[in-house]
């Protein structure tokens, strides 16, 4: 694995290659919160990993979300209950599928068992006891000072009380924590035997983890500081998992290819390219290591070359989508967006219509500044939109698709729509405020831009 090199970095890198960037709300709480990694085939391949295994917890219709983040280190966690968060380091570290699945059938067990707001709970008792206990800390210093006495003995009397409690409590909230950790496993292994698959893959993962091992002993991985394991745990999920009678049931074979596919996938996109080649170096011929090799060289600027390794990728597998999103993505990033028509076109209708590979065609019509293909684009952005309203990227280029036909009032509003989702409320207010005076009052345009001037910031939102 490499280093971790920084964020910054990152979000250049995806940025120039239109993963298109969506600060969602529950990232926006933290101020400048990590930023998400948007892609078809990672984002498909994550939810058919995890569908069964909520149909199984009996969530199937909450309409879980999973969330890829912008992060190398290992994690993997719930937030807001409407989604599983994912670093995509947890995929690169993940070697089958069923290792994953693992992670994915825990954090389904903290989702099902309502741990969340569970933990909530507990920490606003906390939060009352703790005040309590600095009360009477308080108390007892201003007793020792009252009394006179100024070499300290009470008012360090006192802050032994704050401290007393304080350790009380958060020792009540290790226990506690422990104790949804050990109920999210069993659910998890529930789950995977429900659904006919092994915990082996679970079992593996965490016990990398293990409190004593060198992921814990480096003490900064976040996934070790949200998911305490200490030995008795992973002894008791091993057991668990090896009674299972599908402990040794092997990953399907198309399933880990897919699986390698977006592994090769992450690594050409966020990795150092010296990084890519030792992965996959040229002598090796997989489907992965060639697909990881096409990306990597057009990253690098050599399009003819990553033209070609693409189209021997679409010789082996003419039905693949993503190898004619990539072809397309490669046409558009090389100031060629006629030509990546086409190709992109393709790639929507194997997709099943992925809204972010129609994002990316109504992006070539666009950037094509052919007038005949205006309204086609609009009509494609809009559905995407209709379907995917997280991601930036539709809205601002159905904005230029309105701008070009002349059409300023949805311009304006499909601006603001962009600059909302971006988090600049400050921009977002402005151009649904030019919207509306654009609009005839109380039409369906005029509302949607009120809304957006009407909106709050989302916590942590810059609102100025
Ligand atoms: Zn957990």
């Amino acid at each position: 694995m490499a280093l971790p090199r920084k964020t910054s970095k990152l979000t250049a890198v995806a940025t120039a290659v239109s993963l298109a960037m969506a600060p969602m709300s529950a990232l926006a709480q933290q101020a400048k919160g990590p930023p998400v990694i948007r892609d078809t085939e990672a984002e498909q391949l994550l939810r058919e990993y995890t569908r069964p295994i909520l149909r199984s917890a009996g969530l199937e219709k909450q309409n879980i979300q999973i969330v890829i983040i912008n992060e190398s280190v290992f994690n993997a966690f719930v937030a807001d209950g409407r989604r599983i968060f994912v670093n995509y380091g947890a995929m690169m570290q993940s070697e089958t599928p069923n290792q994953i699945i693992g992670v994915m059938a825990h954090e389904t067990g903290h989702l099902a068992g309502g741990h969340l707001s569970k933990m909530r709970e507990q920490m606003a008792q906390a939060q009352t006891q703790m005040i309590i206990a600095m009360l009477l800390g308080a108390g007892a210093m201003v007793a020792g000072s009252r009394g006179g006495n100024s070499n300290g003995g009470l008012a360090n009397a006192g802050a032994a009380v704050v401290a007393g409690p304080q350790e009380m409590i958060r020792r009540t909230l290790i226990s506690y924590v422990r104790q949804q950790e050990e109920n999210a496993d069993r659910a998890g292994v529930k789950f995977l035997n429900a659904t006919g698959q092994s915990a082996k893959g679970m079992y593996e993962t965490f016990k990398r983890f293990t409190n004593d091992s060198l992921f814990a002993a480096r003490g900064a991985d976040p996934y070790v500081q949200s998911h305490p394991m200490p030995a008795e745990r992973v002894a008791a999920l091993e057991e668990m998992a090896r009674s299972s009678p599908y402990w040794d049931k092997k990953d399907d074979p198309a399933l880990q290819l897919r699986h390698d596919m977006v592994r090769a996938k992450i690594s050409a996109f966020m990795e150092r390219q010296d990084t890519v080649y030792r992965r996959y170096p040229s002598s090796n011929d997989s489907l992965p290591a060639r697909y990881a090799r096409a990306i990597t060289t057009y990253l690098h600027g050599d399009l003819r070359s990553a033209l070609a390794q693409i189209d021997g990728l679409i010789q082996l597998q003419p039905n693949n989508p993503y190898f004619y999103e990539l072809r397309g993505q490669a046409l558009l990033e090389g100031a060629k967006p006629a030509e990546a028509i086409a190709p992109l076109r393709k790639a929507v209708s194997l997709s099943n219509s992925a809204p972010l590979i129609e994002m990316l065609l109504g992006q070539a019509l666009v950037a094509t500044d052919n007038k005949a293909y205006t309204e086609e684009a609009i009509a494609i952005l809009r559905a995407a939109v209709a379907r995917e309203s997280e991601a930036p990227l539709g809205y601002a280029q159905l904005a230029m698709a309105y701008g070009r036909k002349g059409d300023f009032a949805q311009a304006d509003l499909a601006s603001a729509q962009a600059a909302f989702l971006r988090g600049d409320n400050k921009t977002a207010r402005e151009l649904a405020s030019r919207a509306k005076t654009r609009f005839a009052v109380g039409t369906p345009g005029w509302v949607k831009a009120d809304d957006i001037v009407a909106a709050k910031p989302l916590p942590g939102q810059n609102s100025n």
